[in-house]
């Protein structure tokens, strides 16, 4: 089952993939969203997806919790796991290693560690 993309004024564009009806009884209809799905697979077309954001993204974020708050990137909350390709490797260093984001500090993973998508340095 296709979804319908959510763009408000999706039957307004004038393209013939939305065209539907005999001669005399032509209208445009929504698309669906098709193989591209912006917006997290909900609209046709960066379009649509802005023109639904401009109507409904105050209400949306509302609804779900506005940020109020600067976010911080600290030492304790910035690890990000890493891969060294061959050609980066000329000291004998790990293919894999954690590194942070704050501080550049560098740490060496298992590929177990690396593949383990709950194993985390990051404590906030
Ligand atoms: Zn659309």
């Amino acid at each position: 089952m296709s979804k319908l993309c959510q763009g408000p004024s999706c039957h307004m564009y004038d393209t013939t993939d939305r065209k539907r009806g005999a001669k005399g009884n032509k209208r445009n209809i929504t698309r669906n969203v098709g193989t591209y799905g912006y917006g997290g697979k909900n609209f046709c077309t960066l379009t649509c997806y802005n023109d639904w954001a401009s109507e409904n993204m105050d209400r949306a974020i509302d609804y779900i919790g506005r940020l109020r708050e600067p976010k911080a990137m600290t030492a304790d909350n910035s690890w990000v796991k890493r891969e060294r390709y061959t050609w980066q490797r000329d000291n004998g260093e790990a293919e894999h290693y954690y590194h942070n984001m704050c501080t550049n500090e560098d740490r060496e993973l298992t590929q177990q560690q690396y593949n383990d998508d709950n194993y985390t340095l990051n404590t906030n």
